[in-house]
């Protein structure tokens, strides 16, 4: 059997955005559903607008999401594999030198065009002698490099598309190596699915007309091609693409806001599909029964509201034993299960936790209205031990020394005992506080 094996391939141009990590997550429970594994590749022979400050970017990103990768190729390192399939590919005529220049091209299409034709590269290149390339060499032009496509419909069973279809001369000869000697992503995409040993290639829909140009040239490099699918493209709400400069929604941005990667996770599966539908506390739940031809075909729009929403549905079934752990590991060491159970559903992120640390265990600043309030409450307080029930307790003597009730009665305590105007019920915070910050809070003047 075919061991699967799929790779991830962003581009180090930009940051990462939601669509591509839908991408690179589709990518990885595929491997991952079918005792397979997921490589990095980085595509970075774009050497001008590679940076490795994105690389870094995306081994957090993918770390982020808690998706691995079995190893790492960077395109930059592989030039000779590129080098020797362009020689086979240049031996066997399907690589050609072109000289014309983007000015030339442009007339071309646009008399194409104009003509109702299809801009369909014309092959003059093809038929120039040895004699008229050296002469256009020797006045200074650089060639830059076509590959031969055979006019032949060329048909792939594509995963999410179904069966797929092209004609071979209805496309321009594309180009696989630039002027300046560096490879465009054709060749080095298809040499690297080859050479490691790709099985499946899920990307973006956008790719599925270079897909046509691939299956041809695996066949060229005399391989056999990977089984493709191509998914639909990510929107905004508004229908518009998403672009790695689209900054809202930059993984990054997303991090640093303190969304949850479970939440995001299951919010881009279940967009198009009904993968994460219900709540996960890991993304092997996703693993089990994943089925990529779920996947349907209706563009996932991104909605930041509703990923608010599956974040803090996320943290309101997050277990307190996950919950407990994590606190602690950030510093909060007197955290129990009350104590998340009552702030868990007054949180947005999980790092807002802390600050209802500090409520419990930590110092805050007071807000006191009344003195003389106070002054009262602090009579009819309770003695510890404390339980759910002393709020009660204490309100209701509190209520008939002073004659008052509701809103006037509760607000002016819960801003001295929490320095907050809205907050978890304080039944349960009361005992977590305790009688000594609760005294100290209402003597505060
Ligand atoms: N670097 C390409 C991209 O980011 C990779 C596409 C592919 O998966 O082949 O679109």
């Amino acid at each position: 059997m075919n061991i699967y094996k799929l790779r991830f391939a962003p581009s180090p141009t930009g940051l990462l955005h939601a669509g591509n990590a839908r991408v690179a997550i589709i990518n990885w429970l595929m491997a991952s559903a079918n005792g397979g594994s997921m490589l990095l590749r980085i595509d970075d022979t774009d050497h001008a607008r590679s940076n490795q400050k994105y690389i870094e970017n995306i081994h957090k990103d993918l770390s982020w999401l808690n998706l691995n990768w079995s190893n790492e190729v960077r395109q930059s390192n592989r030039t000779h594999l590129y080098d020797d399939a362009a020689k086979t590919l240049r031996e066997m005529g399907r690589l050609y030198p072109c000289y014309e220049t983007e000015e030339e091209l442009q007339y071309k299409r646009r008399r194409q065009l104009k003509a109702g034709r299809p801009p369909i590269y014309d092959r003059k290149s093809l038929s120039l002698s040895k004699l008229e390339k050296s002469k256009l060499e020797a006045k200074g032009q650089k060639p830059y490099f076509r590959f031969k496509l055979n006019h032949t419909s060329i048909e792939w069973g594509d995963i999410m598309r179904g069966s797929s279809l092209f004609e071979g001369k209805l496309l321009s000869d594309p180009i696989l190596i630039r002027g300046d000697g560096r490879y465009l992503y054709h060749l080095p995409s298809c040499v690297d699915d080859l050479e490691l040993g790709i099985t499946h290639v899920i990307r973006g829909e956008d790719h599925v007309a270079n897909t046509a140009i691939h299956v041809q040239i695996f066949q060229a490099l005399g391989g056999t091609h990977p089984t493709f699918g191509h998914l639909p493209l990510m929107t905004d709400i508004k229908g518009v693409g998403l672009s790695k400069r689209f900054g809202s929604i930059t993984l990054k941005a997303l991090r640093d806001e303190g969304y949850e990667p479970l939440a995001l996770i299951k919010y881009l599966m279940s967009l198009g599909s009904d993968i994460g539908k219900t709540p996960i506390a890991s993304i092997n739940e996703l693993v089990k029964n994943f089925d990529v031809r779920k996947i349907g075909r209706t563009k996932p729009k991104f909605d930041l509201e509703q990923l608010w929403a599956e974040n803090i549905r996320f943290l309101h079934t997050m277990s307190s034993k996950v919950a407990i752990n994590r606190l602690k590991q950030m510093g909060m060491d007197y955290v129990t299960d009350e104590f998340w159970n009552s702030i868990k559903q007054n949180i947005k992120t999980f790092e807002e936790a802390r600050f209802w640390y500090d409520v419990c265990f930590g110092d805050i600043t007071p807000i006191i209205e009344n003195f003389n309030f106070n002054k009262e409450a602090l009579q009819q307080l309770p003695p510890e031990p404390w339980d759910k029930k002393t709020w009660y307790k204490w309100t209701h003597s509190l209520a008939a020394a002073t004659k008052l009730k509701g809103r006037d009665l509760f607000l002016p305590l819960r801003k001295a005992i929490t320095g907050q105007d809205h907050g978890p019920e304080l039944s349960t915070l009361l005992p977590l506080i305790g009688r000594k910050k609760v005294i100290l809070r209402l003597q505060t003047s």
